[in-house]
């Protein structure tokens, strides 16, 4: 429990958003640098995330199955393209066993025990589930197969923050495997849509989408597309990705199959996923300078109810307000009473508000002689007096505007932060300003892409759908262009 206050967005950003994950008790560092602990309220959220994903998973028919933590180090260089992006951060394991040091103080590792293939903790699974899909796929029957798994997953990080970036993080990956190409691709529209579609309807964030530039595409795909969201400080994170792995992890793990047509074929495959970076993105799109701020439909608590007694009439306004708890259950799910008797109903109005919760219900004595009820929003801050007889109602009705409404903020926030340029000049100006992102042409070489990165250190986010083939000038270098893409500084 902490009652501290919280550093304004205007004064240190990033301050913030440590306060923020300290003051709603959503996470920690641990002992180990850069993984983090995420603590029982922040793990509520997560739980919320991956309960309401996994079923929209299942119901573009794919299943959930769990694959081996560690990868062989030979997987590794199956694929050529692959292990030159994830080398520079794996976990490799070498040994499996301690004994006592020779000073009898300590342990050390057992140089007996050295393992004859090192092991890798897995920085994605690929490698791994392709080496076992080419022994379950060998006829169209087999096809298609789609799998996901929700696990954790290492990557060797430098620099870490909370969520945003940790080494060991969790994610759900979909990997799935399909006859014919068009239906591949078909599958990772359809994924990617999905994330767009979840990150709406329970996240409340408008976001852009679309195909990855050829440097910034997943190690091994064809083609990499990606889900991309502006945050409150101008600076664009991207939530998800969807691959087109083509042919390439196919032919690497021997994967065919034998075509209605009697001819053996490689399949085509994809892998998508979202991570506990969707938790950051989360939490820096609606969160204000009071704490957290909660869209109802992920929120794991969505009504705290808070009576406010004194020695006298405890008893009488807690029955009051388990009455009312009782009602609203009927209509709304996660409703909490707080019946704390050792803080003030000041500590749990600022306790409640810093956790994001998105109702608030107040009930005194004198509410109850007026049977009303004082209900606060905590993305307005409104607050209005409501009966009883009424309240389960429309305290529904307010959890559906409070959600409508950090959409619609989003919204505003995604197309306010947008700029159109015409030149490097205003590119450079708009980024080094209030930042956001920048919708420009870019003729596709990897220089301009290199260049602009190094003068702006914005990067090619995506190419979104209405940028296709709108032809242009590239910003940097002053060619023709075929496409308008979006850039921006990104976490
Ligand atoms: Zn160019």
């Amino acid at each position: 429990m902490s009652n501290k206050g919280i550093t304004p967005r205007e004064e240190d950003y990033s301050q913030w958003y440590f306060d923020i994950l300290e003051r709603a008790e959503l996470a920690e560092n641990s002992s180990v640098r850069g993984c983090m602990v995420i603590k029982p309220y922040g793990y509520a959220i997560w739980e919320n995330i991956q309960k309401n994903l996994d079923k929209m998973i299942k119901d573009a028919g794919v299943k959930n199955a769990y694959f081996p933590l560690f990868i062989p180090k030979s997987f590794f260089s199956k694929e050529a393209s692959h292990v030159k992006g994830f080398a520079k951060e794996c976990a490799i394991v070498t040994h499996y066993r301690l004994k006592e040091n020779e000073a009898g103080d300590g342990v050390e590792v057992d140089e007996n025990s050295k393992l004859e293939e090192e092991l890798v903790v897995r920085p994605t699974s690929e490698t791994i589930m392709y080496d076992t899909f080419s022994r379950w796929v060998s006829s169209w029957r087999d096809l298609p197969l789609k799998i996901n798994q929700w696990a954790n997953i290492v990557r060797w990080e430098r620099r870490t923050r909370p969520f945003l970036r940790t080494t060991e993080f969790l994610w759900q990956e979909g990997h799935t495997v399909h006859s014919t190409h068009e239906e591949s691709v078909q599958e990772v529209m359809d994924r990617l849509e999905m994330y767009v579609q979840f990150a709406r309807d329970f996240l409340a964030m408008e976001t852009y989408h679309g195909r990855k530039s050829e440097s910034e595409k997943f190690a091994g795909a064809v083609n990499t597309y990606g889900v991309e969201a502006m945050m409150q400080d101008g600076k664009a994170l991207q939530f998800g990705t969807s691959h087109d792995l083509g042919q390439n992890f196919a032919k690497a793990f021997g994967i065919q199959f034998t075509d209605t047509d009697g001819e053996t074929k490689l399949p085509w495959q994809t892998s998508w996923g979202v991570s506990t970076r969707m938790m950051g993105a989360l939490i820096m799109t609606h969160s204000d300078d009071n704490g957290l701020v909660l869209p109802p439909n992920i929120a794991p608590i969505k009504v705290v109810v808070v009576p406010i007694f004194n020695n006298e009439n405890k008893e009488k306004v807690l029955s009051v307000a388990s009455e009312i708890v009782k009602s609203l259950k009927k209509e709304v799910d996660a409703v909490e009473l707080d019946e704390r008797d050792f803080v003030s109903p000041g500590f749990k109005f600022n306790e409640w508000e810093k956790k994001g919760v998105p109702v608030r219900i107040e009930i005194g004595e004198r509410d109850i002689e007026s049977n009303n009820s004082v209900v606060v929003r905590r993305d307005t801050g409104e607050k209005e007096s409501i009966g009883y007889e009424i309240l389960a109602s429309k305290v529904s009705d307010i959890l559906s505007q409070i959600q409508e409404n950090l959409l619609s903020k989003s919204k505003d926030n995604l197309v306010s932060k947008t700029h159109r340029v015409a030149d490097f000049e205003e590119m450079k100006s708009v980024l080094k300003g209030d930042g956001g992102f920048v919708l420009t042409g870019w003729c596709g070489s990897e220089d301009c892409e290199n260049s602009i990165k190094y003068y702006t250190k914005a990067t090619t986010m995506c190419l979104i759908k209405d940028g296709e083939g709108k032809k242009g000038r590239c910003v940097y270098c002053g060619k023709e262009s075929n496409d308008e893409w979006l850039f921006a500084k990104a976490y």
